[in-house]
C-alpha cells in the first residue's frame, strides 16, 4: 500500500478511536444501575431497564469496535496494515474504505462466519 493511502486510513482509524473511546468512557450514566425508585411506576421502571440494556449492548459493541480500531492502528505501526491476519494476503482497498478496522480479507472473513 502506498504511504498516502496508509496515511488516509490511519487518519480515519485515529478519528474512529477518538469517537469510540469517548463513547465507551463517557456514557457511564447511561449504564448506571437502574434505581428501584418506588416513585416511578412499574412500566417506567421496565422502560428504564430496557433502555439500560440497550445502552449496555451498544456499549459492548462500541468496546469491540474500539478494540478492532486499536488493533488496526497497531498494524499501521507495525507496517502490516492492509495485510490479512490469517492468509497474509492483501486486503482489498474497497474493503478497507468501507471498514478501515478490517484485519482479515473478505475470503477469510467469510470463512470465519461459516
Ligand atoms: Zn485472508
Amino acid at each position: 500500500m502506498d504511504s498516502g493511502k496508509l496515511e488516509h486510513f490511519k487518519k480515519q482509524l485515529e478519528e474512529m478511536e477518538v469517537e469510540l473511546s469517548a463513547a465507551v468512557e463517557g456514557k457511564a450514566e447511561a449504564t448506571a444501575p437502574v434505581t428501584l425508585d418506588t416513585s416511578i411506576g412499574r412500566l417506567s421502571r421496565m422502560d428504564a431497564i430496557q433502555s439500560q440494556q440497550m445502552a449496555l449492548g451498544l456499549k459492548a459493541r462500541q468496546q469491540q469496535s474500539l478494540l478492532r480500531v486499536r488493533n488496526a492502528l497497531k498494524a499501521v505501526a507495525d507496517g502490516t496494515y492492509g495485510q490479512c491476519r490469517r492468509c497474509k494476503g492483501p486486503i482489498a482497498i474497497e474493503r478497507l474504505e468501507a471498514q478501515p478496522d478490517a484485519v482479515v480479507c473478505v475470503k477469510c472473513a467469510e470463512s470465519a462466519i461459516r
